[in-house]
């Protein structure tokens, strides 16, 4: 009997006749004599929902009442899942993260998962209750209710796999969503994307990272740190989906695995600093105090003067510019500039660290597409280009072509040729 954490996403309980699928898919699972965890997200688009409300009562709500009002879209479809379920004649008990026990830190809106406890899903587990989560969510040490960042459902259910040790007895968390597994690219945007039959939790990360919102980052990070297999598929078929999980030594074959795009980004330039030991440790101190995830950064020097270049999520551009221009301030000296319209596309693949060639492929086809490259970031497994937005879908699709990505791969890919066999 194995363990399952069975996730579903906002589009897979969207009405009450999916939340009805979901909670018979939910009983075959249990049937088949699993021991099942379900954990749900808010139905449809209802988290966006939530915040347009907040919006309209005050422009800048605090992050805590925003936290307490985006909870309840997850409690929802909690609720409304066990009912489903009791229709079924199963016995189903809806929990917040706070019912199970799950420890963040204080920082609202993009809180960490620190800990969590175990023994209430044990307990409705033990007592033959087939427990659903409130996903997304958790609590802060002093009890105020936490939300995980946008997408952080998936974070929540692999991390209550994690808790749970599902591969200690072969079960794994599944992620059900509205696509059937991890593609080559988003495959709303680039048509010819294929699927994947597996990918390592480090490839996964890195797309995740840059774009591929099919999977919220940090649940891959959890995968990868308590080893839990994680199946991405589509909640309204019986497919297998694409498995991530880790590295295998074929693995390395593949130059390019993925190609993502981040289409919505901003820069904010600190201009004539001083260039002084310290002062960046300062700065992004400062910057990281608020929580800001900082997407890339330049830094170009002229004789004694410094410039410095901040690229993050639109979202996070206003707070960057006012944390900059404190600094500034504080320095009494530099000038601040702020650009929005920025995108990044970007190249995955773990056998990038043993092949050469992929970051010149990469800029030659942006180039020949006439996408202008304003900056270029490289880690050992991926190559980041920041394009204008305008050119971001466009250049998601050139590097797809670039690497024929299409054409998928024996091992990788699913639902392609045998390349070997057809030569
Ligand atoms: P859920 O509500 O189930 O969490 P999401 O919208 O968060 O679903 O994630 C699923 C979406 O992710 C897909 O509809 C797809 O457009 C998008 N996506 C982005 N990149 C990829 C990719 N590489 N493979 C599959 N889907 C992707
Ligand atoms: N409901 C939250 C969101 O829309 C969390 C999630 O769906 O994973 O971001
Ligand atoms: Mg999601």
């Amino acid at each position: 009997m194995a363990t399952l954490v069975m996730k579903f996403g906002g589009t897979s309980v969207a009405d009450p006749d999916l939340i009805r699928r979901c909670a018979l898919r939910l009983a075959a699972a249990s049937a088949e004599g699993h021991r099942v965890v379900a954990v749900v997200s808010a139905m449809g688009h209802s988290t966006d929902h939530l915040i347009d409300l907040a919006e309209k009562v005050s422009p800048a709500p605090r992050r805590r009442e925003l936290d307490a009002l985006m909870a309840t879209g997850e409690q929802v479809s909690c609720a409304l899942v066990a009912m489903a379920l009791a229709e079924l004649g199963i016995e189903g008990v809806s929990l917040t993260g706070a019912q199970v026990g799950i420890h963040t830190d204080d920082s609202h809106g993009r809180a960490r998962v620190l800990r969590i406890e175990r023994h209430r899903l044990e307990h409705e587990l033990a007592h033959g209750r087939l427990p659903i989560v409130a996903g997304f969510q958790g609590i802060r040490s002093n009890g105020d209710i936490t939300t995980l960042g946008r997408g952080g459902s998936d974070t929540t259910a692999v991390a209550l796999a994690a808790a749970l040790d599902v591969s200690r007895d072969g079960g794994c968390c599944e992620i059900y969503t509205d696509v059937d597994g991890v593609y080559t690219a988003d495959p709303r945007i680039v048509p010819q994307a294929v699927k994947l039959a597996r990918i390592s939790y480090e490839e996964m990360l890195e797309l995740a990272a840059l774009g591929a919102g099919v999977m919220h980052a940090r649940a891959v990070i959890f995968g990868e740190k308590f080893g839990v297999p994680i199946h991405v598929r589509h909640s309204q078929k019986p497919d297998a989906g694409t498995i991530i999980s880790e590295e295998t030594p074929d693995m390395e074959e593949i130059t390019v695995i993925g190609a993502a795009l981040k289409p919505d980004l901003g820069r904010v330039t600190l201009r004539g600093l001083p260039a002084v030991v310290g002062l960046q440790g300062r700065l992004f101190e400062a910057i990281a105090k608020r929580g800001i995830l900082v997407d890339d950064i330049v830094q170009t020097e002229s004789q004694d003067a410094m410039t410095i270049s901040v690229t993050v999520e639109h979202g996070d551009l206003a707070e960057t510019k006012t944390v900059a221009g404190q600094f500034i301030t504080e320095l009494g000296r530099g000038d601040l500039s702020v650009e929005v319209g920025l995108a990044k596309v970007s190249a995955v693949g773990t056998g990038m660290k043993s092949h050469s060639g992929v970051a010149s492929r990469m800029f030659r086809a942006l180039g020949d597409a006439g996408i202008p490259i304003q900056n270029i970031t490289t880690s050992e497994i991926k190559i980041s280009c920041i394009v204008p937005r305008e050119h971001g879908e466009h250049g998601l699709r050139v590097i797809h072509q670039a690497f024929e990505l299409e054409k998928g791969d024996r091992s990788r890919a699913v639902d392609q040729p045998d390349r070997a066999a057809a030569q």
